[in-house]
């Protein structure tokens, strides 16, 4: 013990008693030894390499089912058609390529409930528009649309790489990653210089760079023909036809998504941090799937990991978390249990298993960030480097639209993370009324299962380049892990 606290090392009656009253939440880079710290760097290598790996939600879907065939998961149709579910079995099931869910299957029939932790795999990006190559001025671009909440701005004058798929017209399958390589060529969105930038700058940050100025820049180049209009677009036209085999027409339909295209770096002379593109939601999403793959051989409730789409524009369609994912998996490991389970899938099983389930909705939190200070509660705000985040309340404007986890659940929360010596911190997003969100812990809420908003702090969210901590992507991994396993 130290002996700044008084001539005999003793601590004064206020101290101890400050230390047994008020909250102090210790920097974990405090408690980390050299081995916890190299075990933090070298998950923050793997992560950095498969964020490069997935950066849209149906690479980040790929990715995710080749780590999980290796560790033994095996879709959930193949093992219930062979013998049925079994306490141990590892089972997938991949939605449409864009989202998926997974299961270790516990020795408690599933029933009883499941422990789930829920993360969204797609992230703010610029999508094509439905006919979107054109010419003007010798230049050819590609008109988009952005996906998600994006400062317009910040997406210009970036190196950009185009992934995605595209069908030919005779329903062959194109799948695209153009600007990843280090030969590739990539694309970008070009910003007015400064020097003619009088009016612009004079602008609001919302209005200076409209969502329909987005547009990619693509090519120079003209096919030479004294008789056609437009041959910069048409040479690129030839290029496509050449390298891909498709037409202007095959654009309609496609799903081609522009995302920044530099990699995951380190952050910082102390490399503490990690800045990428995509840390929302894919570091918890990650996090989920390591903690998943390292749980125990039988966990006594099943553990399932659900990774959804279309978070960003409001977990709509068959993809997102509004749809009944969740709901079918869990019926189907219902019926197809060999186990107690078996012959007693109804539709009030599936009620009563949702209804005592529990989830960690896994997503992001907003950091504390000195350099925008005003818009901060800093007793109540997550920091860089004070691990997981606990999100009571999510929502804007007076919790509105948003999930408010019940009580009992947090308290059964942060009692698990405690027994475990997995730090967590508080999070709400921001001062009153300065704005808000959502996650899909409501969709989940509906269901009757118990769930609760947890995650990593993150700096520039929804920027192309967030910045994480290491720590806190591996505290907020061993908190999943405690709760897939325990809770
Ligand atoms: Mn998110
Ligand atoms: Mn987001």
């Amino acid at each position: 013990m130290t002996t700044e606290n008084g001539q005999n090392g003793k601590k004064s009656e206020g101290q101890l008693l400050a230390e047994k009253l008020c909250i102090n939440k210790k920097n974990c880079w405090e408690e980390a030894g050299p081995e916890e710290a190299e075990r933090i760097r070298l998950f923050a290598e793997d992560y950095k390499a498969f964020l490069d790996r997935g950066k849209t939600e149906r690479e980040f879907t790929a990715e995710t089912t080749a780590l999980l065939r290796t560790a033994g998961f095996r879709d959930i149709e193949e093992i219930v058609a062979r013998k049925g579910l079994e306490p141990g079995d590892k089972v997938y099931h991949i939605n449409r390529d864009k989202s998926l869910v997974f299961a270790v299957l516990g020795s408690r029939p599933v029933s009883e409930g499941v422990n789930i932790v829920g993360a969204h795999v797609d992230s703010p990006r610029i999508d094509l528009k439905t006919n979107p190559l054109y010419e003007d001025g010798d230049l050819a671009f590609f008109d988009t649309q952005y996906y998600g909440g994006i400062k317009h701005y910040q997406w210009t004058a970036i190196p950009l790489a185009l992934h995605g798929v595209i069908f030919g017209s005779d329903g062959k399958r194109i799948t695209v990653r153009l600007g990843e390589e280090s030969g590739d060529p990539v694309f970008t969105i070009t910003d007015l210089l400064p020097h003619l930038a009088r009016e612009q700058m004079q602008k609001k940050a919302s209005e200076f760079f409209v969502g329909e100025d987005l547009n990619i820049l693509a090519g120079s180049r003209p096919f030479i023909d004294e008789k056609v209009k437009e041959k910069v677009k048409l040479n690129l036209l030839k290029l496509l036809n050449e390298q891909y085999g498709i037409t202007e027409g095959d654009f309609a339909g496609a799903e081609l998504e522009f995302v920044p295209a530099h990699r995951a770096r380190d952050i910082g002379f102390d490399r503490s941090m990690i800045g990428a593109y995509g840390h929302d939601d894919r570091s918890c999403a990650y996090a989920a799937l390591r903690a998943a793959l390292e749980t125990a051989p039988i966990p006594e409730k099943t553990s399932v990991c659900l990774f959804t789409d279309k978070e960003e524009i409001g977990s709509m369609g068959n993809t997102g978390a509004q749809s009944r994912l969740l709901e079918d998996f869990v019926a189907g490991l219902i019926v197809g249990s060999s186990g107690a389970d078996s012959g007693k899938s109804s539709d009030i099983s599936l009620r009563r298993a949702l209804n005592r389930s529990s989830m960690l909705s896994a997503d992001v939190n907003s950091a504390y960030d000195p350099n925008f200070d005003s818009v901060y509660d800093k007793k109540n705000a997550s920091y860089f480097g004070k691990g997981m985040v606990l999100c009571k309340y999510t929502g804007s404007g007076g919790k509105y639209g948003g999930s408010d986890a019940n009580a009992e659940f947090y308290l059964t929360v942060r009692s698990l993370l405690d027994r475990n010596k997995v730090a967590w911190q508080y999070g709400d997003l921001g001062k009153v009324d300065k704005g808000g969100g959502g996650t899909i812990a409501r969709y989940a809420a509906a269901l009757g299962v118990e769930v609760l908003d947890c995650g990593i702090p993150v700096l520039s969210m929804h920027s192309p380049f967030e910045v994480i901590s290491k720590i806190d992507l591996y505290t907020t991994y061993r908190g999943y892990m405690a709760f897939l396993r325990e809770a």
